[in-house]
């Protein structure tokens, strides 16, 4: 006999490139669990200031109070037994140790919802994303519009020069861009003997 027991967590990942409406839908998402009398936490990595300290604000300006937190395991310290939507804004700023958490929380029957960038500024896959997105139940991909041209938009191109992977900004900063009109950075030259074979 197969016993059901209601109890099963999961987790939902929402990725996509700065603009797309990742955490407008992330907000959508807790405000319908809220209409259902879900109990709810949110949290967001605290190096994203750009328009609250603690807030999920969108670039369109919802927000949603939450908690900004330094390091993947403050979560699991800060969630509450009886909490059942446990909701992580620009999930790409955290650790590998992301990854645990948002797996052991949707293990103890939670549902989890982690939004983040799935490609850097120079298109590369952003951090704890690829593994977060492997482990997730459901996968949420969204576009952005490309500033160039105005076709749907899987990029995130930077307008500075910097080479840092994180530079937390905004429409100053970034602008989302169509696979056609993305120009990522020069590669930089791999130091002499960089690539050199893994000795098999
Ligand atoms: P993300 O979390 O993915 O960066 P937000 O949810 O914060 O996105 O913001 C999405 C909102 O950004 C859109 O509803 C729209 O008002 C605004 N926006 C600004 N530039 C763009 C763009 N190039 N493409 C789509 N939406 C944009």
């Amino acid at each position: 006999m197969q016993v059901v027991t209601h109890k099963t967590g999961w987790l939902e990942v929402i990725c996509g490139p700065m603009f797309s409406g990742k955490s407008e839908e992330l907000i959508k998402r807790i405000r319908r669990a809220q209409i259902a009398k879900r109990r709810s936490q949110i949290f967001k990595h605290g190096i994203d200031a750009r328009y609250d300290a603690t807030d999920i604000v969108s670039h369109s300006q919802q927000s949603m109070p939450g908690t900004a937190v330094a390091r993947a395991k403050d979560i699991l310290e800060l969630v509450d037994d009886r909490t059942e939507l446990v909701a992580i804004d620009e999930g790409q700023f955290f650790g590998d140790g992301i990854v645990e958490v948002a797996n052991r929380l949707a293990n103890q029957g939670k549902r989890v919802i982690v939004a983040g960038l799935d490609l850097d500024y120079r298109g590369r896959s952003f951090g704890p994303m690829p593994a977060l997105l492997c482990s997730a139940e459901y996968v949420t991909k969204q576009l952005a519009i490309c500033m160039t041209c105005g076709d749907p938009a899987n990029f995130t191109q930077r307008l500075t020069g910097s080479t840092d992977q994180i530079v937390v900004g905004a429409a100053e900063t970034y602008e989302a861009r169509c696979r056609r009109h993305f120009e990522p950075p020069a590669e930089e030259e791999e130091p002499a003997g960089a690539s050199a074979g893994t000795g098999s």
